[in-house]
């Protein structure tokens, strides 16, 4: 447990303590594009002076800025006075540079149709859908919807939109029409560009006629454009809806890109929703290009002649945003996109892909991994995967183990591993390791890269030197979110009402005796037993932590005597030894003590989640309460709930 330091009242206690150490391996190291502390003493010294130098060596600008910073508490403004096409800088100066030819993105289709499209086609492709938009209408800091499935059009619209100006709100294509018919309204959007379907799962999924359903429940929407994909049957409204490849067919792709001011509007991004109604969170375009462009670089030792880079996310989270469309772009690197889900046809897809497209970076989210872990080690053992050279995670904390299996099975034991911290409201990667600098610890996000100032404090805001506090970020950064949509208040609120001098989103994390930082999650699903607070991510590890389990949810449910119980529900692997909750029980008590053992463990199938794949802990504790079921349209499959409270009611 960790020592409560004097008059410093510790947020939540440290349980668990991992001692396995990965230094950089030396042939990764010696071949890193940074291997040092240069930059971290670099950007310690000279915070501005730092991101100065990012954005002129990594972002193209037509004209220079005059002022780095502009910090006046709680905005930043990056870069002001200086002025650049985001769209040029993913794809026009490749092409001058005599990169046309470099494939930007092999795309592959869920069914196993595939496309190969290379920096000077994505050029063309968005220079005349920058036209098409232009020609519907849609001027500079007109809201445009993108509601599309993962093909590379929906990349196309984004960088279209980027170019003329006009930020695109990008709403996953598994959101319903009134998640999209809410975002149209607050953003007052004036186009949407859709598809008349994707492929999910072995079928077609409609989203045109979410998109129709939500276009009528709106009033702002002047124009609808369908790729077409799915090949399902769609209504198209006579002179509202247009087919995407209608217009592309009689339009120029001489589009020169005009320059916007850094602090332009580059997108809106709602924030998922785990925890309430959906921000409109405000990303501006030369500090957001800078963060990106600097983190895909370093964090993923980017060799953009070599790398294929391969981001599993969807283009609708904002993971999707800054590592599959501006990052890599940006960078001119080679990437991989694909459709569909990891388990079409079969368990082993996307151990395929790598091996198909020799992927060398590649980066997912951490429930990903624990659903590989549980359909088992033998699928990724079909394939060839030793192009891998670095794996990434991104979303939750990691387990421990889940980080091990990761390493072994799917890195062959050589491949660094940078489990990456952030939020849709910082834009890019803030707390990571740097691959060829940093000794990683599996489950810990290590250390605040260059240019980012991490601390950790207690209720009080007093500085914490090791054990468990509030994670909160004291300097502005260039990705910094500039607000939330038609709410100041809300963003002050939000994001400054706890410290107000110091950026808190929300998380809990701890530090460890050798100054590693551990992320455990939201303080919301902080438990507190028997006046300890707890983390659930220490449980969870731990109950990952046995060689039955794949994936474990824990919360915390009112209890008479102990003021909230651990409660945990787990996902056993496949093929793995039968284990009683008992034995868990008595597992979870010897890896972290007598204090966070569960005071019930429930066996289940699957467990509830979002959208974007992070365990809803809120829908857990209604069902551990015994409570009727709060809001859930964000959750992927509302059945699981269901089948948990039925379970919930027939125990004795
Ligand atoms: P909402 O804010 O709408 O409730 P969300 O927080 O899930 O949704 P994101 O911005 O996509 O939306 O996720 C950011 C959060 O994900 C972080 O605040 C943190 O809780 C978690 N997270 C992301 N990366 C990591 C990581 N490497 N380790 C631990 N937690 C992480
Ligand atoms: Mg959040």
């Amino acid at each position: 447990m960790a020592p409560m330091s004097e008059g410093n009242q510790q947020s939540i206690e440290a349980l668990s303590a991992e001692h396995r150490m990965f230094p950089p391996p030396a042939e990764f190291a010696a071949n890193a594009l940074t291997n040092d502390r240069t930059l971290f003493d670099e950007a310690a010294a000279d915070h501005e002076g730092f991101w100065a130098r990012q954005a002129s060596e990594l972002v193209e600008w037509s004209r220079p800025w005059d002022t780095v910073l502009e910090w006046d508490l709680p905005y930043s403004k990056w870069f002001l006075g200086g002025q650049l096409n985001v769209s040029a800088n993913c794809l026009d100066r490749h092409v001058a540079a005599g990169n046309g030819d470099k494939i930007a993105i092999h795309w592959e289709g869920e069914p196993g149709d595939s496309r190969d499209i290379t920096y000077a086609e994505m050029l063309d492709e968005v220079s005349k859908f920058a036209n098409v938009l232009t020609g519907l209408g849609v001027e500079k800091g007109d809201r445009v919807m993108v509601y599309m499935p993962m093909i590379p059009e929906a990349a196309v619209a984004m960088l279209a939109c980027a170019r003329i100006g006009a930020p695109h709100s990008v709403v996953f294509g598994g959101f319903s029409a009134q998640s999209l018919a809410d975002r149209i309204d607050d953003a007052d959007a004036k186009v949407v560009i859709t598809a008349d379907g994707g492929h999910r799962r072995g079928s077609v999924f409609p989203l045109k006629p979410a998109a129709d359903e939500a276009v009528e429940k709106t009033s702002t929407i002047e124009h609808v454009v369908v790729v077409k994909r799915g090949g399902n049957e769609v209504d198209m409204v006579d002179g509202r809806d247009h087919w995407y490849h209608e217009l592309m067919n009689g339009a120029s792709a001489d589009c020169p890109p005009v320059p916007h001011d850094s602090e332009d509007l580059l997108f809106l991004l709602y924030t998922s929703g785990t925890t309430g109604k959906p921000k409109g969170i405000m990303h501006t375009m030369g500090g957001y290009l800078t963060h990106t462009t600097y983190t895909h670089k370093y964090v993923f030792d980017l060799h953009p002649e070599t790398d294929v880079f391969w981001c599993t996310a969807d283009v609708g989270w904002i993971t999707g945003h800054s590592y599959i469309v501006y990052g890599p772009m940006s960078n001119g690197c080679t990437q991989v996109m694909y459709e569909g889900v990891p388990n079409y046809p079969e368990n082993d897809r996307f151990w395929e892909i790598v091996a198909k497209y020799g992927v060398t970076k590649f980066y997912t989210a951490p429930t990903a991994i624990r659903t590989f872990m549980k359909w088992g080690a033998e699928e990724p053992a079909k394939h060839d995967l030793s192009s891998l050279q670095l794996l990434g995670t991104v979303g939750e904390p990691i387990n421990p183990e889940a980080w091990m299996w990761y390493h072994e099975h799917i890195g062959g034991g050589r491949c660094p591993i940078v489990d990456t911290w952030w939020q849709t409201e910082t834009g890019g990667i803030m707390i990571s390791p740097l691959p060829g600098v940093t000794t990683t610890k599996p489950g810990s996000a290590t250390h605040p890269l260059p240019g980012v100032v991490a601390e950790l404090v207690d209720d009080d805001a007093n500085h914490v030197e090791t054990g468990g506090g509030y994670l909160t970020l004291t300097k502005p950064w260039p990705g910094m979110l500039r607000g939330i949509w038609g709410d100041p208040q809300r963003y002050i609120d939000t994001y400054w009402g706890r410290f107000d001098d110091r950026y808190f989103a929300g998380d809990g994390a701890k530090i460890d005796d050798d100054g590693y930082l551990w992320v455990l999650g939201r303080v919301d699903d902080v438990m507190n037993v028997s006046g300890h607070r707890i983390s659930t991510a220490e449980v969870e590890s731990a109950l990952v932590s046995h060689p039955s389990v794949a994936e474990a949810a824990v919360v915390g449910a009112t209890d008479a005597t102990t003021g909230q119980a651990v409660m945990a529900y787990v996902i056993l692997r496949s093929g793995a030894a039968d284990v009683t909750p008992e034995e868990l029980r008595t597992h979870v008590a010897g890896e972290i003590g007598a204090i966070a053992k569960p005071k019930a463990i429930f066996i289940t199938p699957d467990l509830p989640k979002t959208r974007s794949g992070k365990i809803m802990r809120r829908l857990l504790r209604d069902v551990a309460e015994g409570r009727n079921l709060g809001d859930t349209t964000t959750l992927a499959d509302a059945s699981v709930v269901d089948e948990l409270q039925r379970r919930a009611n027939e125990a004795p």
